[in-house]
């Protein structure tokens, strides 16, 4: 679940914000102090940021500034969230960086909708990727664009690599071929489902040799990776 970093001096309103976001089903952290901000958000890595335009030490202006140049942080959307409404403060707020502007007093379920709309866009574009994923003896090194299982190396083709970071970042979920295909290519009409399997087949080939086959073929479903005892269904034959 996505971590919402709330950045607000004022209590009431970090309050109400904590209190709406948790329901939502939102981790939260909240920072009152600018000063504090940047260690916050270098420490947490949250998924987006609620910035209050009028902190006492430090501006959400200069603080959105400050987290755009930093390359680690950059990604990371900013919604400015400020009393001030007028045209002009929204095309700074927006200059400065910010993704979104909300307007104090605003309403929860607006601020909600904004939320989960800068979210959507931050994960199909330019998320920050994890450096490692682990699934068992299975390593990815998204440094290295490596694959390691245990201490041996796993020689795996690109497409296969970006499925298997699609299958370990989200572990024992189900990917039908069409999320895959979507997921992996686009949404590029030229590639046929059957496709999907192949590079399925050419993974399971490379990882297997290593160790036990994590790769579960759920039948007229799709795939997953999981660890878990289930009774494993046989490939369905794409006809040649
Ligand atoms: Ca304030």
């Amino acid at each position: 679940m996505a971590t919402i970093m709330i950045v607000e001096d004022e209590q009431a309103i970090a309050l109400l914000l904590k209190y709406n976001l948790e329901k939502a089903g939102y981790d939260t952290i909240t920072v009152s102090h600018g000063n504090r901000v940047l260690s916050s958000v270098e420490k947490n890595l949250p998924s987006l940021i609620l910035l209050d335009w009028m902190l006492p030490e430090i501006s959400g202006l200069e603080l959105c500034k400050i987290i755009r140049n930093n390359p680690d942080l950059k990604n990371i959307p900013i919604i400015m969230l400020t009393a001030k409404g007028q045209e002009e403060d929204k095309v700074i707020g927006l200059s400065a960086g910010a993704d979104d502007y909300v307007t104090k007093p605003f309403s929860v379920p607006e601020l909600l909708a904004r939320i989960k709309t800068n979210l959507r866009r931050v994960s199909t574009t330019t998320a920050p990727v994890k450096k490692e994923y682990t699934f068992q003896d299975i390593t990815l090194n998204m440094v290295e664009k490596k694959v390691f299982r245990g201490e041996n190396y796993v020689r795996v083709g690109p497409t296969e690599f970006r499925i298997l970071q699609l299958l370990i970042s989200n572990p024992r979920q189900v990917f039908s071929r069409k999320d895959l295909l979507k997921e992996i290519w686009g949404n590029s009409i030229y590639v046929e489902l059957r496709t999907v399997d192949v590079h399925i087949r050419r993974l399971r080939k490379v990882l297997n040799e290593f160790g036990p086959d994590y790769i579960r073929t759920i039948r007229a479903t799709g795939y997953s990776l999981d660890d878990h005892e289930i009774e494993e269904e046989p490939v369905v034959k794409a006809e040649e």
